[in-house]
């Protein structure tokens, strides 16, 4: 007798396997609303009272609860009381203005809309067609949960969308990505299988869980009984006091998170925490190979890349060290980590003539919420199209060589932003960088690199584009470097290279491959 998969199998488990263990540790910076440390057992009594309360709302099976929040306890027991009892949850990046929350809420047809404190300033007056229930967490904690009640149980459908992931926008406007129950159970398993989680593991919250629903992280660790500690604000210094004080074992981060990591691992004193324990899954953008390198060199820490998008759970790849290379040199491993992976179990890849990323799996998306078209093109042909161009090696490793927008076409040379970005990177003065796709009336289109130098360095643009030229073809050498204080990043730390175009193109239309 086959059992439907469902978002609420992972916490049903932890219960019984884990239920007196210490499941999640909430945000201390909050005293106000912080749960403190909840047990398993508690963390399901909570999500029980949650669902119990939709259930008295009369929210059905499929209606849309949104969430705006900061990584915090209620949030991560939301996927559980509001998916895990067959609603749709609908977590919103907290970084939004008002006019892009009121878009999303309206677009997925949310009943009910759950606002982050910190956010009620700006959200409390949120008026949106549709939206019978506004409230915040914490102070109307009476409101969102009924406290001993019992939930309905429902008619689990795998098939059933279990959230909407509004993708990030930094392409276009944010589309609703729905994410089945099926997804998410395929990829917290696969997740879980390729990094061997467990019931050892702590694992730190750096990434916003509104964010393709934390990676999945919020049901693999619960489902293994590994213990969650909640992190609100990303920065690294307290990224590392965290690790230390909580015994952390794996976290997952965008390599510009990591990068402000080894930054403050400069000025720590004494051993960087963790050392020689934590696994750091890193993702979201593609990272520089000196990063990969100082990860194991400067922390002492395991790096393991994954590739994929909201649109895919997210799992697609992974890239972890082989025994194979467990006795080269740290710069060799990194120049052989530094490629998005290997398929996923039951993941299937494939490249368009054109070198599209093309992907087959259960964790592909059900479709966008209420765009037929976006979708029919999304899975054109049967295969999901990831806007991302790549390769795929003789060993079936994939190679990302840059999104189809970044690609810069120069004098009908295509060139990928992203390899001339590690070039840059490889220049000790270099802390950030984006390169873009500015209008030339010779080339079409010619190079320019955005560059934030690391804090005291020096360096001039003849200096950083001669770098460049003596490392690669001389097309692929910026023409112009621009040097800023900070780069425009969207909340989990991607390059929004839309916005940094944007200025240089002023309505001009761009080509894209
Ligand atoms: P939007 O869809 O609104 O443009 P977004 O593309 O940032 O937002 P996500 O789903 O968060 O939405 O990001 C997925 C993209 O991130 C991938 O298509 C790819 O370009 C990039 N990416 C993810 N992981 C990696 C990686 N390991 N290496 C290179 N790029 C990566």
């Amino acid at each position: 007798m086959h059992v439907p998969l469902s978002a609420s199998d992972f916490l049903d488990r932890a219960v019984q396997v884990y239920g007196e263990r210490i499941g999640v540790v909430d945000e201390p910076d909050q005293p106000a609303t912080s749960w403190g440390s909840l047990t398993y057992r508690e963390v399901a009594v909570r999500a029980a009272a949650q669902a119990a309360r939709l259930d008295e709302l009369g929210l059905r099976t499929g209606d849309r609860v949104a969430i705006v929040s900061h990584n915090s306890a209620r949030l991560l027991t939301s996927f559980f009381g509001v998916s895990g009892s067959g609603r749709v949850l609908v977590p919103i990046n907290f970084r939004l203005s008002v006019e892009e929350v009121a878009y999303i809420v309206g677009h997925s047809g949310a009943r009910v809309l759950l606002i982050d404190p910190e956010l009620e300033p700006t959200l409390g007056d949120l008026e949106v067609p549709g939206l019978e229930h506004r409230w915040v967490l914490g102070r109307d904690d009476a409101q969102i949960y009924r406290e001993g009640a019992t939930p309905l149980a429902w008619d689990v459908d795998e098939t059933a969308t279990a959230t909407i992931n509004y993708t990030s926008g930094t392409t276009a406007r944010p589309k609703g990505v729905q994410i089945t129950h099926r997804n998410i159970w395929t990829n917290a398993v696969t997740f879980g299988l390729h990094t061997q989680i467990s019931d050892r593991d702590v694992y730190l919250h750096t990434l916003p869980l509104f964010h393709a629903n934390g990676w999945g992280m919020p049901f693999a660790m619960t489902g293994v009984g590994a213990q969650h500690v909640l992190l609100r604000k990303i920065d690294g210094a307290e990224i590392l006091r965290r690790i230390e004080r909580h015994g952390v074992t794996m976290l997952c981060a965008a390599p510009a998170v990591v990068s402000s990591v080894l930054d403050a691992a400069a000025s720590w004193d004494g051993e960087i925490p963790g050392s020689g324990r934590v696994r750091i899954v890193v993702a979201g953008a593609p990272p520089p190979t000196r990063t990969i390198a100082e990860v194991e060199t400067v922390l002492g820490w395991e790096f393991i890349q994954i590739y994929g998008l909201t649109e895919t759970s997210p799992l697609l790849t992974v890239n972890r060290t082989r025994a194979e290379w467990d006795d080269l040199a740290p710069e060799d491993r990194a120049a052989k980590l530094v490629r998005a992976g290997a398929p996923a179990i039951g993941v299937r890849l494939a490249t368009t003539e054109q070198g599209e990323v093309l992907a087959r799996s259960n964790v592909v998306l059900e479709g966008y919420w209420e765009q037929p078209e976006e979708t029919e093109q999304a899975l054109a042909g049967g295969w999901f199209h990831t806007g991302d161009g790549g390769e795929i090696g003789e060993d079936g490793y994939l190679t990302i060589s840059d999104r189809k927008k970044d690609v810069i076409i120069t004098g009908g040379e295509n060139v990928s932003s992203i390899e001339v970005e590690d070039v840059l990177f490889s220049h000790p003065a270099v802390a950030e960088v984006a390169v873009i796709g500015v209008p030339s009336e010779k080339w079409g289109e010619t190079i320019k690199a955005l560059v934030v130098l690391a804090e005291g360095a020096t360096a001039t643009e003849e200096e950083l584009i001669r770098h460049c030229k003596e490392r690669a073809a001389g097309y692929k050498a910026p023409t112009s470097i621009e040097f800023r204080d900070v780069l425009a990043r969207t909340a989990t730390g991607k390059l929004q290279k839309f916005k940094l175009r944007q200025p240089y193109w002023d309505g001009r239309e761009r080509q894209v491959n």
